[in-house]
């Protein structure tokens, strides 16, 4: 068993600290968020004051932070980690940033000899609570080998997509993916509601036929289809529209410079975009439902 350093303890890095620690290994936790922290030392960890307090001693650095500047501050701030790690230690950035930014962390990491992947997750809230997880990693093969002593404990697949940095590639390309997903299959739910249909019987049957995805799997937009789910929650918990909008943006940001063509994922993020400016940046990304009710039912 590892000692672990573990930095964001929101609804993703909660329950994956909270496994690590179910696991046996020594978890040691930060959190800007005094109550996120409590949860997870009522779970087995220890909390810490400080980023610089919860990596003394440890051998992985694991951190899940909402985008880049959070990830930039803790690592390279004034009071930045990269003032006190050492050659002995990996870092794991598990938060879905910017390539540029995990290239740019993982190379001044690298300068000061400290080794460094990105690896980014797949899952959601669910995948974290359930422990099976998919890590999307970039680093070394040796790094993200030795990386698998703690993933293998938050998630059931470890993945190299290439170097630093493409980790968070491979994790857009599959959100954008997911975006056009869940109001796809949000547009046919509220199209077969309008028209008299129960949204119960239509996702099964969407469910066997050929508009099966994800979203229908494991993950219903409309309230009330599936237990457990945001949807049910009045969309609370879950991944927010806001980052999900911040996904896209990335998305967006690497089609351009690269030449790629994205027409769905313009789209997707213009409409999660609009529905955050709505007031419901911090719902789950599954209440863009709601943005799709047909007008004469507004
Ligand atoms: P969240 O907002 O619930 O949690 C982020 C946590 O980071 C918060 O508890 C916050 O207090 C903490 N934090 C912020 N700045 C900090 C700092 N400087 N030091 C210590 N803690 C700090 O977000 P989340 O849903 O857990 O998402 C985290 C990352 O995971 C994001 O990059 C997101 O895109 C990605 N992600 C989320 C999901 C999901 O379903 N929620 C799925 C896959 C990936």
């Amino acid at each position: 068993m590892a000692n672990v350093a573990f930095i964001g303890l929101g609804n993703m890095g909660g329950p994956m600290a909270m496994n690590l620690a179910k696991a046996g290994h020594n978890v040691n936790a930060f959190d800007l968020s005094k109550d996120a922290l409590a949860q997870v030392e009522a779970a087995g960890a220890r909390a810490c004051a400080s980023p610089r307090e919860a990596v003394e001693g440890v051998e992985f650095v694991v951190s899940m932070l909402p985008a880049d500047h959070h990830v930039e501050s803790v690592y390279l701030g004034d009071e930045g980690l990269v003032h006190v790690l050492t050659d002995k230690q990996l870092v794991i950035d598990c938060s879905t940033i910017s390539s540029e930014a995990a290239i740019y962390v993982g190379e001044q990491l690298q300068q000061a000899g400290i080794a460094f992947i990105d690896a980014p997750v797949s899952g959601g809230v669910g995948g974290a609570k359930a422990g099976t997880l998919t890590f999307i990693c970039g680093g070394t093969e040796g790094n993200v080998d030795r990386a698998r002593t703690v993933l293998n404990d938050m998630g059931k697949n470890v993945f190299r997509a290439g170097d630093v940095g493409a980790g968070q590639i491979a994790k857009i390309c599959n959100n954008m993916l997911l975006s056009v997903l869940m109001v796809g299959t949000s547009e046919a739910l509220q199209l077969g509601k309008a028209n008299g249909l129960d949204p119960k019987v239509l996702s099964e049957i969407m469910l066997q036929s050929s508009g099966r995805n994800w979203t229908l799997e494991v993950y219903n937009p409309c309230p009330d289809v599936m237990e457990g789910v945001p949807s049910s929650n009045d969309y609370q918990g879950g991944f927010m529209v806001d980052l999900m909008s911040k996904d896209l943006g990335l998305a967006q940001q690497t089609a351009l410079k690269s030449g790629a063509a994205t027409p769905m994922g313009a789209l997707t993020r213009n409409l999660y975009h609009g529905w955050s400016q709505q007031g419901h940046g911090r719902q789950d990304f599954s209440s863009i439902f709601n943005y799709l009710t047909p007008i004469s039912k507004k």
